[in-house]
């Protein structure tokens, strides 16, 4: 194997090492906001069941309404008999009073039935109130846990690039170019093993020529078919 090769192969695997901490940092926002949108469900659970509790008190608010209403019109009913002449007229009376009493009896059973749905209403909006705030205690907890990472994650990576520039200077500097170009075009590396003949990285069968000259310690021989440059492991 050149010399060069077998340099540039440790500058590899450090880049390698770079562009994996680079993409898992990157993923950290994506990652972060991937747990915190877990809340925003339980959020919504929460609200809905808020207007639930809201729209029922309000129901009953509106039955007490009407049996005020129903209350005042047989207090006027009341009045009026005071002032009837005829006893049909007061007979008739009668009968209206007796109406309103059932409907205000069925408007009382409505807002008594109405008061038990709020109070299960409400059972909900605690147990929904409480699942959300055990959600949220977990959700900073992992949230804690990525952004103490995401620190481990800068300073690993800076190690590596401090480490890679200590290697990168022992290299020839046109070689080291030509690397960076391939390592940039390629994205995953500049150098390949040769496998059964194939490169290992794009997988198509070698020219025997280049097979041979792979093994050669003082030449440097790339892949027809990638470019990228071809090395045997012994
Ligand atoms: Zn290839």
């Amino acid at each position: 194997m050149a010399k060069v090769i077998e340099q540039l192969l440790v500058v590899q695997a450090c880049d390698q090492d770079i562009q994996r901490l680079r993409k898992e940092m990157d993923d950290i926002p994506r990652r972060q906001q991937q747990i915190e949108s877990r809340l925003a469900a339980q959020q919504q659970g929460v609200e809905t069941a808020e207007r639930e509790v809201l729209e029922k008190q309000a129901r009953i608010k509106n039955l007490e309404g009407e049996i005020e209403t129903n209350r005042a019109q047989i207090q006027k009913y009341r009045d009026q008999q005071l002032q009837i002449k005829t006893n049909e007229g007061y007979k008739a009376l009668e009968k209206e009073i007796a109406t309103t009493q059932t409907a205000i009896r069925k408007l009382e059973d409505e807002a008594l039935e109405g008061m038990e749905t709020v109070e299960a209403a409400k059972d909900v909006l605690d147990e929904r109130r409480e699942a959300l705030a055990k959600e949220q205690v977990r959700v900073d907890e992992e949230v804690k846990i990525f952004l103490e990472r995401s620190t481990g994650l800068d300073s690993e990576c800076e190690e590596k690039m401090a480490e890679r520039k200590v290697l990168a200077e022992a290299i020839d500097p046109t070689w080291l170019a030509r690397y960076e170009r391939l390592f940039a075009k390629q994205g995953d590396a500049a150098i390949a093993l040769v496998e059964h003949g194939t490169c290992g990285r794009c997988h198509m069968k070698l020219p025997p020529a280049q097979v041979v000259g792979a093994r050669k310690a003082d030449t440097l021989t790339v892949c027809d078919f990638c470019g990228r440059m071809l090395y045997h492991s012994s």
